[in-house]
């Protein structure tokens, strides 16, 4: 913005705030007629009933009687009894009889009023009762006012609703909707944040570090003919550090960098989400060149024109539709870069990824080991540790953990530390940090009774068992039939990474899986509630083997996954109704088959399903080793230490 239109802005603002003042002055000077008209009409007196009562209706000194409006009674004393003492707090006498009333009291409502007044009689042999009238009369101020703060009220609002441009000439508004509000880094403010922030994905930084350096030397590239890419969109699932990663280009950059979410753009009023595109780009485009960074887009890039339009739709679309000619309107070699985040990729509108647009993609996945081991360093750096903790080894115990997770964890560990007073963060209180964020916290006090307790001990007895039988079930880590969270007990594995699942893998976990339930019928023989989130996790896990991964026998080859997202919205399944049923019973034969097997391993090792549960029982919580002793040495597996995984149950 230059020095001419700062002015001129600050004179249309000044403006605007003069009429608003002017507005608010009128508006206050109403309420106060009102009230003080209200108060103090004619200037007669308030008195109460009682004085009226005891000292002018019994004395007999009262004229007659107006009711106003249904709530105010106006009293008219005799002109004789003026003369009274008692009336002498009305002053001078020539007023007093000047037809107007002298005193008034409120009353409730009309029928007590008149009741309290027959009241005041009953048993006097002589009737005395002064004339009532009842009379509506309406102030004149008060229905002017009634009109006029609704009205001023609502020209207050259509003031601070309106932009620029509204009837009060070329100035803004009070309050300018349809300006952005994109935090802009650059050289009044810095990012907090730089690569070292980030650990691992060193693709992904390099990757944006060479964005940056087509906007710093734009001349290497051009000169052979290439365009700078326009936008860049960064693709993960949340936690991976798509903001971090952002932020810490806007530390790098050393170019203006304007931020702001995609959320930001959607108000209440319609229009304002694409004049604020406008402006931001209007800003990026004077300080180029400069980057853009629009944080979880999705909110106003969702595929266009599927769901049923209201309103709120109608309003991203046009958002949306600006942003994509705006990303259009600019030449390639303005200097100005669109970076955006995203956890749904799947959902955004073609239009959005197509060349041109945000046609490089740079995918954060969740972190492998070593890469959990580099941002463990990151969030340890700041804590004072025990000399027992180690980076790499809490990075094994944290498969499917996302960055936000381990800085949740470290948090969580150095807060239980500190809790306990400890002069450091120990290795115990980062096992309990990953209990705690894997399957939340302990519920000591939730009541459950010994014959609960002992289905419990024996379902997650019977996963423990049947996972330690089974070849390619992950390493089985502890068993606890502490509650936490939602669930009663747990069995903890430690998965391997892998990328490829084998269809015997996926038949030993279904296996493992349904082994809770299986337990409690071998046991009980009677089954229970207690399996509902193996089953979910069977089912889903059937389903998805027999419609997604072609491996079902009857189905064989097929998949009905849909990786456009086209199906979703669309009622109509692409297939038969013939193909629906054999999908249900392909799904249910595994699910039927794995439970059989689980079934028979536990009728066959019976005794040692009692004693993992009797173990159970007693300690609460056991270890690999703890089941080494009663089930032998796992085959296939090296003695693991303690260690734990995120997928529980
Ligand atoms: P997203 O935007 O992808 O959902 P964020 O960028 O908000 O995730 O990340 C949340 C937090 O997780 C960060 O503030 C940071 O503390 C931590 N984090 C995530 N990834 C990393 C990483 N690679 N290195 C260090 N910290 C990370
Ligand atoms: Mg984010
Ligand atoms: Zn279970």
């Amino acid at each position: 913005m230059n020095d001419a239109q700062q002015d001129n802005r600050k004179t249309g603002r000044s403006r605007v705030t003069r009429w608003v003042i002017w507005i608010v002055a009128l508006l206050l000077v109403n309420i106060v007629f009102t009230y003080f008209l209200a108060r103090n009409e004619g200037g007669y007196k308030e008195i109460s009933w009682h004085r009226f009562k005891d000292n002018m209706l019994r004395a007999r000194d009262v004229d007659r009687i107006e009711v106003l409006n249904k709530e105010k009674v106006l009293v008219y004393i005799k002109f004789d009894s003026l003369k009274k003492k008692e009336y002498s707090d009305l002053g001078s006498l020539t007023k007093k009889a000047a037809g107007e009333p002298q005193y008034y009291f409120t009353i409730g409502s009309v029928d007590a009023f008149e009741k309290n007044m027959a009241d005041v009689f009953t048993g006097d042999n002589e009737k005395y009762e002064p004339p009532i009238t009842y009379i509506s009369k309406s102030n004149s101020w008060q229905t002017v006012s009634s009109w006029l703060l609704p009205l001023g009220l609502l020209l207050l609002f259509w003031f601070w609703v309106s932009g620029r441009g509204s009837a009060l000439g070329s100035g803004a508004a009070a309050i300018d909707f349809s300006k952005s509000h994109a935090e802009e880094y650059g050289e009044s403010k810095t990012s907090p944040f730089t690569f070292k922030d980030v650990a691992g994905y060193e693709e992904a930084k390099t990757e944006v570090m060479e964005i940056v350096s087509f906007l710093k030397q734009p001349g290497n590239f051009t000169k052979l003919g290439a365009k700078i890419p326009k936008g860049v969109l960064l693709v993960g699932p949340p936690g991976t550090g798509k903001t971090l990663l952002a932020k810490a280009v806007a530390g790098e950059a050393a170019v203006p960098f304007f931020s702001l979410s995609g959320s930001e753009f959607i108000e209440l009023f319609v229009g304002v989400g694409a004049s604020r595109v406008r402006d931001l780009f209007d800003r990026a485009k004077a300080k180029a060149p400069s980057i853009i960074f629009i944080d979880e887009i999705d909110t106003i890039g969702r595929v266009r024109g599927k769901a049923v339009s209201i309103q709120v739709n109608d309003e991203r679309e046009s958002t949306l539709n600006q942003l994509l000619s705006e990303m259009d309107g600019f030449d390639p070699n303005t200097g100005v870069i669109v970076m955006a985040a995203t956890n749904r990729a799947d959902i955004l509108d073609a239009a959005l990824l197509r060349a041109g647009r945000f046609d490089r993609h740079i995918y954060l996945e969740l972190p492998n080991k070593e890469e959990r081991n580099a941002i463990f360093k990151v969030h340890l750096k700041p804590l004072i540790l025990a000399n027992d903790v180690d980076s790499m080894f809490l990075a094994a115990q944290t498969p499917g953990f996302s960055g936000a997770d381990i800085a949740n964890v470290c948090n969580e560990a150095a807060l239980m530390a500190a809790r306990q007073k400890k002069e450091a963060v120990e290795k115990k209180d980062f096992f309990d940090a990953i209990d705690r964020v894997v399957a939340g916290l302990e519920k000591k006090t939730k009541i459950i009774t010994p014959a609960e307790k002992k289905r419990i001990a024996f379902h997650e007895g019977g996963h423990a068992v049947v996972s330690w039988k089974l070849k390619h079930v992950d390493p089985l880590v502890k068993v606890s039939i502490i509650p936490r969270g939602k669930s009663l007990g747990g069995a903890w594995y430690l998965p391997e990474e892998r990328q490829i699942i084998t269809r015997d893998q996926f038949l030993d976990q279904l296996c493992a899986a349904l082994a809770g339930r299986a337990a409690e019928e071998v046991v009980f023989n009677e089954i229970s509630s207690g399996a509902l989130d193996d089953l979910e996790k069977a089912t889903k896990q059937a389903y998805s083997m027999v419609m997604k991964l072609g491996l079902s026998d009857k189905l064989g080859n097929i998949s009905y996954y849909d990786s456009t997202g086209t199906y979703e919205s669309s009622f109509q399944k692409p297939y038969s109704e013939a193909t629906a049923q054999l999908i249900d019973t392909e799904a249910q034969k595994l699910v039927q088959d794995a439970y059989t097997r689980a079934k028979g391993i536990l009728t066959e090792n019976r005794d040692q399903l009692d004693a993992v549960a009797d173990k159970l029982l007693s300690k609460e919580i056991i270890y690999k080793e703890d089941l080494e002793q009663i089930l032998g040495i796992r085959e296939g597996t090296e003695s693991l230490q303690q260690v734990a995984g995120k997928t529980g149950a």
